[in-house]
């Protein structure tokens, strides 16, 4: 079975750690759409041409959805649409994909993410999560012993 890369945006492709962040994100229309991308962004989209990386995302609501779709139409035009997922926060991001593509995650899938919580429950599941590791990644729930990701560009290794 040819290996499935799922990606995070927010913290993992996406600069999160703008002012204010967690009091606009819901309610300011184009919060999304104007973050920034991490170094190593048009590496990400040049892989993509290969069609096994996709995209699960959380959004709290429709007008973050669009700006998330613009996000990723700008940085990652190679991203097949049929790869994209967004849910809602706090969804099980394991069970989205499952349910969404018919598939049982196993060792070909991954899940490039900063947030640990995803991280264990999509081992739970079956598949290996990558630990996207930035000056602002998410350590609180528990060390991380698993795959790292300091560098967009060392995400060749993985494809
Ligand atoms: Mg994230």
């Amino acid at each position: 079975m040819k290996k499935k890369i799922f990606l995070d945006l927010d913290g993992t492709l996406a600069k999160f750690n703008v002012p204010n962040a967690l009091e606009r994100f819901d309610k300011e229309e184009g919060f999304f759409s104007k973050l920034g991308a991490y170094k190593g962004i048009e590496i990400v989209n040049e892989l993509a041409k290969n069609n096994n990386l996709f995209v699960i995302s959380a959004s709290p609501n429709e007008q973050a959805d669009k700006d998330k779709m613009i996000w990723l139409e700008k940085f990652l035009p190679n991203i097949n649409i049929n790869n994209i997922t967004i849910c809602r926060i706090g969804e099980n991001k394991a069970k989205i994909i499952q349910d969404k593509y018919n598939i049982v995650i196993n060792d070909n899938c991954y899940l490039l993410d900063d947030y640990t919580k995803n991280l264990n429950e999509w081992e739970s599941f079956g598949g290996k999560g990558i630990k996207r590791i930035t000056s602002v990644a998410d350590n609180s729930t528990k060390k991380w012993q698993g795959l790292e990701l300091k560098q967009l560009k060392d995400l060749v290794n993985f494809v």
